[in-house]
């Protein structure tokens, strides 16, 4: 098929793909149509053309799909959002430091994790646990005496001895009240222990954010403490001789937050309590904004559940001189400022590429419908249909007739009127006129309301092979929007639409919601690919939660990795630094309970009885026993190379 590229430029693309608005200015299309990565903002002569990381990874033999990991992106999310306090902080005049935690729960991955501690280092920049397998990881990697360890979540007497560990260990290990009774057993703890802890106290806020995440805050929320309990808190540690433990007030009202007016509420009501407690004799020292730092999923900067209508500096100014006014109309100290971003650090750093490996066609196979003898009247008409078009026909009228007739020879199918064949034949002619109206109708303005779900009825749906369940669970769960975009050719004019399904046997594994030219369309427009051509589509800002959440589905399992750092010394501008292998189907069976050696031996005994029986030669039955195991062995997804 040949393209029209005269009315299609580069920034024809960035229109109709975003990736500049989505990209956080470290993706945009770069002059050849590929993705160009810049993952480095302070050294913007590096520019990694993602088509080259693409084809070093088919090149060293490994399988997609396969998540790419930008650690310089990681880096520069954690110097920026350190930095863009600091520098706030210092124009304000604001006493307090900050002094930023990453959740590991967003991404637990080690290398992620590493990475984050490894940047943040210069800042004192901490780590935040929500689960006693985290704090686990957190103990052994944030060994920075100078950062905190911030401790969300329901703990039991083991998560309590184990901050207590922490403390032991020389660390700023925070203990936040989460719930009521948590406090009677670490003020237990640390006396049993004769260990000082430092406990911080989860307000439950009225202020709500708006989104998908709004239940984190407001009366109903399942975590935090209510006004009149943490006056008792306050206290109840005061009696028991602690009053100076106290020493952190925490609060999260959500995730994604879209909408800055609730995290000035939010910080507005924070700083009320903290200002309070202060003048009651409490000498708090921090105070805790918790998560919902946005990303701008679909690049619209709008309150959109995938957007955000503020930038990072815009968030940082309002945390700042929110908590300095309120303190300085209060005559109390600045406290210092923590905070839980997660989303906001990982998310552009990962995504997943994924191969085309087939299409699935409305109108995918075509039979000869040149007329016959005694065919049925349905069939005549169709094709009469077609034969007589001519423009000056009232089009909607087209439309009509053909659905009906479609409609009418399906039942006249069932009544045995019509047979296989002549319905075949219909349905061929059918797709004729739908291609036609379509053509017709993609030129004109108005477009009448039965023929606008041609587009969409037409479309192709692109088969890719990986599975959403695990590797973009949210917008299978949440509809959360994310970016998807081909990797390279996008210099080339879109000559058809598509969605996107995945491999695994469910009618939910699909991706049918994009954004085109900044509207939400259920297809998307991408070049039609020649026969044998390869083709891959990037899933981006999956570096947040859809990382790590994936599930068995399918027992397709974990993708493989490939971590890439850059290095403006390099031709490309990069090296693969890392590969680890996804999941084999012996994992993820071994998962379910199922013992992947045992039945390698089932499999050999029954190829070793038909050998005997003479029913497979000798070297077949080997050759077919070691394929069993190879498959075992190897890798759970598709197989394209
Ligand atoms: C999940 C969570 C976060 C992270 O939120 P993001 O919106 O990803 O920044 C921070 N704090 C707490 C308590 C959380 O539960």
């Amino acid at each position: 098929m040949t393209t029209n590229n005269v009315e299609w430029s580069i920034e024809d693309a960035e229109r109709v793909y975003g990736v500049s608005s989505w990209g956080g200015g470290y993706f945009k299309i770069g002059e050849n149509g590929n993705i160009q990565v810049s993952p480095d903002p302070k050294n913007p002569n590096i520019r990694i053309d993602f088509k080259s990381v693409v084809d070093e990874i088919a090149q060293e033999g490994i399988q997609f799909p396969v998540v790419i990991r930008f650690h310089d992106i990681l880096r520069s999310q954690v110097v920026g959002i350190n930095e863009c306090f600091n520098q706030v902080i210092a124009d304000a005049k604001y006493k307090g430091k900050y002094n930023g935690v990453y959740p590991i729960k967003v991404n637990q991955t080690r290398e992620v994790v590493e990475e984050i501690v490894d940047a943040g280092a210069p800042y004192d920049y901490g780590l935040e646990a929500g689960s006693k397998s985290e704090l686990l990881a957190v103990l052994a990697y944030n060994t920075n005496a100078n950062s905190l360890t911030i401790l969300n979540g329901y703990k039991d007497e083991e998560f309590i001895r184990l901050s207590l560990l922490g403390r032991k260990l020389g660390r700023k290990v925070v203990v936040v009240i989460e719930k009521y009774s948590e406090l009677h057993l670490l003020i237990r703890i640390s006396k049993e222990l004769n260990i000082e802890p430092i406990i911080g106290l989860r307000s439950k806020m009225t202020a709500l954010g708006k989104g998908k995440w709004q239940g984190s805050s407001g009366d109903r929320a399942k975590f935090g403490l209510t006004i009149p309990e943490i006056i008792n808190a306050a206290k109840l540690l005061e009696k028991e001789g602690m009053a100076h433990t106290l020493k952190l007030l925490h609060f999260h009202i959500g995730s994604q937050l879209t909408d800055i007016r609730a995290i000035k509420d939010a910080v507005n009501e924070s700083a009320r309590i903290y200002a309070e407690l202060h003048k009651m004799g409490f000498a708090l020292e921090y105070v805790d904004v918790g998560g919902g730092l946005g990303i701008d999923y679909d690049g619209s900067k709008s309150t959109n559940d995938s957007s955000r209508n503020y930038s990072l500096h815009e968030y940082v100014a309002d945390v700042v001189y929110g908590m300095k006014e309120v303190c300085d109309l209060e005559g109390v100290p600045h406290p210092n400022l923590v905070t839980e971003s997660g989303r906001a650090i990982t998310a552009h750093h990962s995504c997943v590429v994924t191969e085309i490996v087939g299409e699935i066609k409305a109108d995918g196979a075509m039979l000869d419908t040149s007329k016959t003898e005694g065919e049925h009247v349905l069939l005549k008409n169709m094709r009469e249909l077609l034969e007589y078009w001519n423009d000056e026909q009232n089009l909607q009228e087209v439309y009509n007739d053909a659905s009906e007739w479609k409609e009418k020879a399906v039942s006249a199918f069932k009544l045995r009127v019509v047979s296989l064949e002549e319905l075949g034949k219909i349905e061929t002619l059918y797709w004729q006129v739908m291609r036609r109206l379509q053509v017709f109708y993609r030129d004109v303005e108005f477009v009448p309301e039965g023929l606008q779900h041609l587009d969409f009825s037409l479309s192709s749906q692109y088969l890719c092979n990986f599975s959403i369940f695990q590797s973009a669970a949210d917008t299978w769960a949440i509809d959360q929007l994310i970016p998807v975009v081909p990797i390279a050719g996008m210099h080339k004019k879109p000559d058809i639409n598509c969605s996107i399904v995945d491999i695994t046997c469910d009618s939910d594994g699909k991706i049918d919601q994009f954004i085109v030219d900044r509207q939400l369309q259920n297809i998307m427009p991408i070049s039609s690919l020649e026969p044998g051509e390869k083709a891959h589509l990037g899933l981006f800002l999956t570096g947040a939660y859809q990382d790590v959440m994936g599930d068995m589905h399918n027992l397709f399992g974990r993708v493989n990795e490939v971590h890439i750092f850059s290095d403006d010394d390099d031709p490309e501008d990069f090296y693969i630094e890392e590969f680890v292998a996804g999941s084999s189907v012996q994992d993820v069976l071994t998962i379910m309970q199922y013992h992947p050696s045992a039945m390698a031996i089932d499999v050999k005994k029954q190829i070793d009885k038909e050998v005997a029986n003479g029913q497979i030669p000798p070297r077949e039955g080997v050759k077919w026993t070691d394929f069993y195991e190879n498959c075992l062995k190897g890798y759970t997804y598709l197989k394209t190379s």
